[in-house]
């Protein structure tokens, strides 16, 4: 085959094209009705991801970092109180705790399935833990039946990461299932454009069960504010614009066909590096589907800057989802003493050979043997 134009590690403009007509028209009557803030298609957005998600209360938001924030703002947390989360995630998981004046308290994740180990939260709760942020990274769920559980018994708030697995399903060992982010006190989402459910621009949301901490969490997002003008907390501005849930309600109802279509597309990654030794393909765990955000190889024994810029000259890209553990960040020296660096190997090791190819709703199979066969032939 032929070098293909254009390889992308997503691609946007071909998933636009196929839904073009729906979403051109749902943008130009937004615009008719001039509702650019708080339009009528925030609320049916909302309502519509509530009811996809089996969740009571999803409140839009400005992006998944916002989300975040305004969860742990919700929480009532105190200054100095610990939030755990892992070491080896996206930087806006953590930097909203330590924005709050909140302790991260950093931990080791699985090397198996990236996610954070349960081993390592149980041993870093201390009397002041008041949160643990498990992500499900890369669209896998974390272990959340164990989480939940010692979350429970220590009067810890769970508050889910799931910029990266929107529409993700966990299956609990009775029998069960959830959607990624409704088993927590409060799941945060981004529609960041490349997220499994993304939007034009920036978006996030919440999701909760509790109804209380949904009123709150509306109040703070907007000026703390419940009766116009009375303003009852400290809050912040943060919203998701009226285009954006427009899209996002049309995009809602291929979520499950794309989510569908980057399985299908891992699943023939797996067969074609089945017999290399060299690439260790995605673990599937038992307690969740995939819905591959990322498609994330462990390389063993290979020189990965070598094979990045190799794949480059054949016009492949590939991306280091996350080159440097968050504990080794200049932004985390305050929050990190300084041996700790050995309590983090997995994170450490993974940051040092994993390596994510082209994975996205439009791929097709030609441009994957592509993909594959060159891989293949660098290592
Ligand atoms: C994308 C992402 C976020 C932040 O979302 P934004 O909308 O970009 O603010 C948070 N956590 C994880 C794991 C992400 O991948």
């Amino acid at each position: 085959m032929s070098i293909p134009t254009n390889l992308q590690m997503v691609d946007l403009k071909g998933q636009y094209l196929k839904i073009k007509p729906e979403v051109d028209a749902a943008i130009q009557e937004v615009i008719d009705q001039t509702a650019f803030i708080k339009g009528k298609q925030v609320g049916q957005f909302e309502r519509e991801l509530a009811t996809f998600l089996g969740v009571k209360h999803v409140i839009g938001c400005a992006n998944g970092t916002d989300a975040l924030q305004l969860a742990l703002m919700a929480l009532g947390l105190k200054p100095g109180d610990e939030v755990i989360a892992p070491d080896f995630t996206f930087i806006a998981t953590v930097e909203v705790v330590a924005l709050l004046g909140l302790k991260p308290v950093l931990v080791d994740v699985n090397l198996d399935d990236f996610t954070i180990s349960v081993d390592a939260f149980r041993k870093a709760i201390t009397p002041i833990t008041k949160a643990i942020i498990p992500v499900h990274l890369f669209g896998q769920c974390a272990n959340m039946e164990a989480i939940i559980d010692i979350a429970n018994e220590h009067g810890i708030a769970v508050v889910e990461d799931v910029a990266q697995a929107t529409g993700a399903t966990y299956y609990f060992s009775n029998g069960e299932s959830a959607k990624a982010g409704t088993m927590g006190t409060i799941g945060c989402t981004s529609f960041f454009p490349s997220k499994n459910l993304g939007c034009f621009g920036d978006g996030g949301a919440l999701f909760t069960n509790d109804d209380r901490l949904a009123e709150e969490i509306r109040s703070i997002a907007n000026h703390g504010m419940r009766i116009r003008y009375h303003h009852d907390s400290i809050g912040v501005n943060s919203r998701l614009d009226t285009i954006q849930a427009a899209i996002l309600s049309i995009k809602l109802k291929h979520l499950d066909a794309y989510n569908l279509a980057r399985q299908e597309a891992a699943m023939l990654y797996d067969s074609l590096f089945r017999e290399c030794k060299k690439i260790i393909v995605p673990q599937r765990v038992n307690w969740s589907n995939h819905i591959f955000h990322q498609y994330t190889l462990r390389l063993v024994d290979i020189e990965r800057k070598h094979l990045i810029e190799k794949l480059k000259e054949k016009g492949i890209p590939a991306m280091v989802y996350y080159p440097i553990p968050l504990h080794k960040q200049k932004a985390f020296e305050p929050y990190v003493d300084s041996d700790t660096a050995k309590e983090y190997p997995n994170s450490i090791m993974l940051s040092e050979i994993v390596l994510s190819l082209p994975i996205h709703t439009e791929l097709t199979q030609e441009v994957q043997h592509y993909i594959a066969e060159n891989v293949l032939s660098l290592l």
